[in-house]
């Protein structure tokens, strides 16, 4: 787990253009350069809202599905707290065959106390999330944020709002 505030810093380096980032390269696991990242894949945890999910346990259940860490670059817990798990211009696990072109940002729960889908962010998730995205339109100009569900092929309610309408 990788703890970061802004501005961001990739690798210990702080992000201040493009260029930067280009030069944070890991072979066979990163993106081309900034301009392969398209999209900003919003995703829930699908955990309820009433159940703490942790960054701890999330890295155990992603390992557990043969991850190699946590599948997103950003996580939001319900207090807003915001915590990195991937470079930028890593390749997430988050997104299938999109990951090589999106950034993937969980955020806790999206399942109400009934278990069914629901979005339930709270006001603070909200203001980090909004926070995120304006930080990461500056550093990827031609990304666009979208839900997991507006990607083709996904039959998931993830992340239980509308993005683009939000
Ligand atoms: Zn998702």
């Amino acid at each position: 787990m990788i703890q970061e505030t802004f501005p961001m810093t990739v690798g210990g380096d702080e992000v201040l253009n493009e260029r930067m980032l280009l030069t944070k390269v890991e072979s066979g696991l990163a993106m081309r350069g900034a301009d392969a990242v398209r999209f900003l894949v919003v995703h829930c945890s699908a955990t309820r809202c009433d159940c703490p999910y942790t960054p701890e346990q999330m890295l155990r259940d992603h390992k557990a599905r043969g991850f190699r860490t946590v599948g997103y670059h950003f996580y939001i817990r319900r207090n807003g707290s915001l915590t990195q798990h991937r470079r930028l211009l890593e390749v997430g696990a988050h997104a299938r065959g999109f990951n090589r072109c999106s950034i993937g940002i969980c955020y806790e729960g999206g399942l109400d106390h009934w278990g069914n889908p629901a979005d339930t962010r709270t006001p603070q998730q909200k203001q980090r999330l909004r926070e995120l995205l304006q930080t990461l339109h500056r550093i990827f100009p031609d990304a666009m944020a979208v839900g997991h569900r507006d990607l083709p092929g996904v039959k998931k309610d993830c992340p239980c709002f509308d993005v683009q309408g939000w």
